[in-house]
């Protein structure tokens, strides 16, 4: 079977080490050099790669993305139609992702902002203990990494609540869904934490009025999509006092332009979408997994649901 192989120049090379190290017979051929288009049965794409191209190749069987999210790859003119797209469930991606957040948790639940200005300014004075279990803390989205999330969390004792879209049981987590769901929750979030997938139904989500009604003084995290966040709206919540925080990993453009409020606002931190990077080593046996499964015609995993859009 000939892979196609397109990423980040950076990242080929390992991508294609850690795909052969799992197949040494996989023909892996390196976009833009395709080779015979009439050969290509699978492609293997970073988000960046445009899928009007992907429509060159007649045998093409599958896609399969080399991170978690795929709204890159849905947007107009999305995948060749009736070829499915896989995207990755990692055990790396959902450590590193759980790191992040719980790290950002911590920050904000400890003052660490506020010691460091401390710091800053040579002053000795101690601020009134924190309360583990009366931070409540609510996860917009509990997939593969929200519910890792959610366990870490509730793992050092926070309650957690997790918003779905359909009902969802997870031990120790409070669910709520649906659009009374998420009011709910976020009227009840001392630190409200995104990890959506981003579709039409999730765009802006985090906007003036989910803010409006969270706590004073609450704090947004958002490892998900720049898109998710309405960013005016969460500036003037910063600006205007009622939220105290704000940890951001994602942007909307990427990268982030230099003159954006966000780089220099005394309440935002600020990582460049790096929460939770794709390992090709640790990615590669599910991919090859998924393209034998597609040559032998065998059940694809980790297939995305197109009408959901995630
Ligand atoms: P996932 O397993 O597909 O989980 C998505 C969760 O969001 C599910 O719980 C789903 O509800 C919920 N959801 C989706 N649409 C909803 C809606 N309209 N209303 C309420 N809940 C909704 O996704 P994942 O693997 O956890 O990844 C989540 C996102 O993280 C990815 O899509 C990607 O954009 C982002 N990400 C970011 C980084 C980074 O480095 N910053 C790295 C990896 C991923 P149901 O349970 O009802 O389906």
């Amino acid at each position: 079977m000939a892979v196609l192989l397109s990423t980040k120049a950076q990242a080929m090379k390992a991508w294609r080490d850690a795909l052969l190290a799992v197949d040494p017979t996989l023909d892996i051929r390196m976009f833009p050099d395709a080779g015979d288009p009439a050969g290509i049965e699978a492609a293997v794409v970073w988000t960046a790669h445009d899928m009007a191209e992907l429509r060159r190749y007649p045998k093409l069987k599958l896609i399969v993305s080399m991170g978690a999210g795929v709204d890159h790859l849905l947007r107009p003119p999305g995948p060749p139609p009736g070829i499915p797209v896989a995207r990755l469930v990692d055990r790396m991606l959902t450590t590193q992702m759980g790191e992040w957040v719980l790290l950002n948790v911590l920050r904000f639940h400890r003052q660490d902002p506020d010691y460091r200005a401390q710091q800053r300014d040579r002053v000795w004075r101690e601020l009134p203990a924190p309360v583990t279990a009366e931070r409540r803390i609510g996860i917009l989205g509990l997939g593969e990494l929200g519910t890792h999330a959610a366990g870490l969390l509730r793992g050092i004792g926070f309650p957690v609540m997790g918003w779905t879209r359909r009902p969802k049981a997870v031990e120790g987590v409070e669910n709520l869904h649906g659009p009374d769901g998420l009011r709910a929750m976020a009227a009840r979030s001392d630190i409200l934490v995104c990890l959506l997938p981003l579709t039409p139904e999730t765009r802006g989500i985090v906007d003036a009025s989910l803010l409006g009604l969270m706590p004073r003084g609450g704090f947004v995290i958002n490892g998900a999509r720049g898109g998710h966040v309405v960013d005016a709206d969460l500036l003037a919540a910063l600006d205007g006092g009622h939220l105290a925080g704000a940890a951001l990993d994602v942007f909307q453009p990427e990268p982030l332009p230099a003159d954006h409020p966000y780089w220099s606002h005394p309440k935002v931190v600020m990582t460049p979408h790096a929460a939770s990077i794709t390992i090709p080593a640790s990615a590669a046996p599910q991919v090859v997994d998924n393209l034998r499964r597609a040559r032998e015609g065998r059940p694809l995993v980790n297939l995305v649901d197109f009408s959901a859009g995630y």
